[in-house]
């Protein structure tokens, strides 16, 4: 405590040691967010994880973004094995790509000529974090929850994604423990195109089904 301590001195940050972060957010109101800050200032008082380390795993979760996700995706357009494995057991197929999914069900769905999908948490954010990291700001607004189960295909125009009449829009509710991620469509003209190439090509929002995958550099030919 005392080491802490003396290193925070001099700087205009928050000091104190049992609260860890975020001084400028509000004041907690909700039962959940009371028994977190409980559960966590005493497992730092008992010595079982400390301040900094909380601190740092805030800090590496708002690091992350959708990159393994990309990568699966990728993956999954270059080796149809692969894809029927992910298809099949999502946890165990990203599991070999190094993703830890763990604790809840990931259920990967694939986007088709015939079916777009989406996903949407009515009741909170339900997410795929490990792939894809913290949630937008919107994925958790009240109006996407209530709109995207409401009238889908107006909320996709929003999004600047155009599902031709032609194909149906699905849209998947996420609950406690079932996280969905998108399979979107492999874009046209990228057949040599290499892995890492592709996974460039596969957004945050084609993985929650708000855009498709994007188009090849230069190439803005209609999907
Ligand atoms: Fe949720």
């Amino acid at each position: 405590m005392s080491h802490d301590h003396d290193h925070a001195q001099g700087h205009d940050h928050h000091h104190d040691h049992d609260t860890t972060f975020q001084p400028d957010i509000s004041e907690p109101e909700k039962e959940w967010e009371l028994t977190e800050i409980a559960i966590r200032e005493l497992l730092i008082e008992k010595g079982v994880i400390t301040a900094r380390e909380v601190s740092d795993m805030v800090e590496a979760w708002e690091r992350k973004g959708p990159e393994d996700g990309a990568r699966v995706v990728a993956r999954a357009w270059v080796d149809p094995a692969f894809k029927a494995r992910l298809l099949d057991d999502g946890n165990a197929a990203v599991a070999e790509m190094g993703c830890v999914f763990e604790g809840t069900k990931l259920v990967v769905i694939e986007n088709s000529d015939d079916v777009h999908h989406m996903v949407v948490c009515t009741l909170c954010s339900c997410y795929p974090r490990p792939l894809l990291g913290i949630p937008p700001l919107w994925y958790k607004s009240r109006e996407y929850r209530s709109r995207a189960v409401r009238e889908p295909r107006a909320v996709l125009h929003e999004f600047g994604t155009e599902i031709s009449q032609d194909r149906e829009v699905r849209v998947l509710d996420s609950t406690a423990d079932c996280r969905y991620l998108i399979l979107p469509r492999r874009p046209a003209g990228t057949d040599n195109m290499s892995e890492a190439e592709l996974a460039e090509l596969v957004t945050r929002d084609s993985m929650i089904g708000t855009a498709e995958a994007r188009m090849p550099t230069g190439d803005r030919a209609p999907s």
